[in-house]
């Protein structure tokens, strides 16, 4: 486990890094279970919705 996801409503889950990389030998981290919580792109970043209670956070990704 690389990373791990706890919600305030105790929905937790774990991204794994499977060996799988990308062409600069970057490792993809893959979602535990996909059905706990949905990562929604948006255009300066992402939110990770929790998909049990709903509530939603998100994460800004500097363009620089
Ligand atoms: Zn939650």
């Amino acid at each position: 486990m690389i990373l791990a996801f706890k919600c305030e409503c105790g929905n937790h889950v774990d991204f794994h890094a499977f060996g799988d990389r990308d062409e600069h030998g970057r490792q993809w981290l893959e979602l535990e279970d996909d059905e706990r919580i949905a990562i929604i792109p948006g255009k300066d970043g992402f939110v990770l919705k929790c998909n049990f209670c709903k509530e939603t956070y998100r994460i800004s990704v500097s363009t620089v």
